[in-house]
């Protein structure tokens, strides 16, 4: 893994939102969801949403549940919906404790009201493995690019997206 400043990161994504087909309407998420975009990174796919490992890294196996459709507010989801996403979640965080041995794991759904640079309304759950304690482990720290991002070098988040896949279906569902 290499790091990357904020400002350069933010515009890696930037680029790419812009890089994206019309019927994306430069949603990321979407592009994710339709499996066009870093398909490779996907651990499991199913009706429930979409996980993979996240390009642009709080910390090294930090993942992402993306909801199959353009959904932007979590109230309008009915609660089987959501009950799915989080159990999507739940099952993520599994993995990672089995592979990564973290001290704790956060999930969070956060995204922006509108477009902004770094992120996108699109519905999505961030699953952030966390390994040190201390300052640098809360939850403001971990969920900001203010002191740069972490991207995997080619094929190892490729890798990693696997080596989560067969521990997931290692497992009871
Ligand atoms: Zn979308």
């Amino acid at each position: 893994m290499r790091r990357l400043g904020a400002d350069e990161a933010t515009r890696l994504v930037a680029d790419t939102a812009a890089a994206l087909p019309e019927r994306h309407r430069g949603c990321v998420m979407c592009a994710i969801a339709s499996g066009e975009h870093d398909a490779e990174l996907v651990i499991q796919r199913s009706a429930a949403g979409v996980l993979l490992v996240d390009r642009f890294a709080a910390t090294r196996g930090h993942l992402m549940v993306v909801l199959p459709e353009h959904v932007e507010h979590v109230a309008r989801l009915e609660w089987e919906r959501y009950a799915a996403i989080q159990r999507l979640a739940w099952q993520a965080s599994r993995a990672l404790d089995a592979l990564m041995s973290p001290r704790r794991i956060f999930v969070a759904a956060l995204g922006a009201s509108v477009p902004l640079s770094k992120t996108f309304p699109h519905l999505h759950l961030h699953v952030v493995p966390v390994y040190e304690d201390g300052d640098a482990s809360r939850p403001a720290n971990v969920f900001s690019w203010s002191h740069g991002v972490w991207v995997y070098e080619k094929a190892e988040g490729a890798t990693l997206a696997s080596e989560l896949r067969v521990l997931m279906n290692a497992r009871e569902p």
